[in-house]
């Protein structure tokens, strides 16, 4: 028995991939523990997957025997696809009757393409459906034994990313907000946005941390304060994908591992 025969078997009202749709999939940042089991249905079922790099190798091996896989996304600094070539591609791949998995990263709403690809499919009269993904700055923090929010310290939540976004951008009112900043994209502008969020009054003593690779063999974490954390990470040669979370949760770190940790791993 496949794992897609025992998953259907115990799963009642198992979504179908139809031929000539298109299933905009989050995949989670690494770890295909991560995936929902509607993206394994997905994967189990689909033609064609069409992934970014951001997608684990591990989780395109539980793409069904059928499947071809189809890379589209920056790889080695080489020019990406277009957004358009991709959604072209997805389009007429559905109209060519096969099932089309498109599989990002994390969530394919947050900070990836996945609105745009689905502007396309509407207006193409594509029939799609989309599948939320487990998103890198929420899997980051849980892997990093840091709590998103915690009653008494933060009642929101910032996701920014510090790439690709305006660059004139206003980095003031969310210093202000006194409320935990997750970041996405920033390894490369660390250092200046670390700048304007204290030049917007937060203080440089405000815990922080940046987690590489998050849910992957290749995890590591950093913890630091505001005013250190770019040249900290870059003495400690940390590197892209990561996640970087400025605030007070992240002290909650400790006290999380303190009591869970051996002594061992405390140290
Ligand atoms: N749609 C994705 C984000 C795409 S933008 C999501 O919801 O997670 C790409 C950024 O996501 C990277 O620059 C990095 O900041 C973050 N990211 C993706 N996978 C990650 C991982 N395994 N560990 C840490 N950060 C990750």
């Amino acid at each position: 028995m496949t794992a897609w025969d025992a998953l259907a078997a115990q799963r009642a009202g198992i979504p179908v991939f139809e031929a000539g749709q298109v299933w905009l999939a989050g995949a989670g940042p690494g770890d295909p523990g991560l995936l929902t089991l509607d993206a394994l249905a997905g994967l189990q079922q689909a033609d064609v997957v069409i992934h970014d790099a951001l997608v684990d190798q591990r989780i395109l091996a539980l793409a069904g025997p059928q499947a071809r896989l189809e890379f589209a996304g920056k790889r080695g600094g080489k020019p990406s696809a277009s957004q358009a070539d991709i959604s072209e591609r997805l389009v007429a791949l559905a109209r060519a009757g096969r099932r089309v998995l498109r599989l990002k990263g994390g969530d394919p709403f947050v900070f990836g393409r996945g609105g745009e690809e689905a502007m396309t499919l509407a207006a193409a009269g594509i029939p799609f459906r989309i599948i939320p993904g487990v998103t890198a700055g929420l899997a980051a923090l849980a892997a990093a034994a840091i709590p998103a929010t915690l009653r008494g310290v933060n009642r929101a939540v910032i996701f920014a990313a510090g790439h690709g976004a305006d660059e004139d951008f206003d980095w003031a009112p969310l210093a202000r907000s006194g409320q935990p900043i997750v970041l996405y994209m920033v390894m490369h502008n660390l250092e200046r946005i670390a700048g304007a969020l204290m030049a917007g009054g937060l203080s440089g003593a405000t815990p922080a941390a940046v987690i590489a690779s998050a849910s992957t063999p290749r995890q590591r974490v950093l913890v630091s304060t505001l005013d250190k954390l770019a040249a900290d990470a870059h003495a400690q040669d940390f590197e892209p994908p990561a996640i970087v979370v400025i605030g007070d949760i992240v002290t909650m770190r400790a006290k999380l591992l303190g009591e869970r940790a051996p002594a061992k791993e405390r140290r």
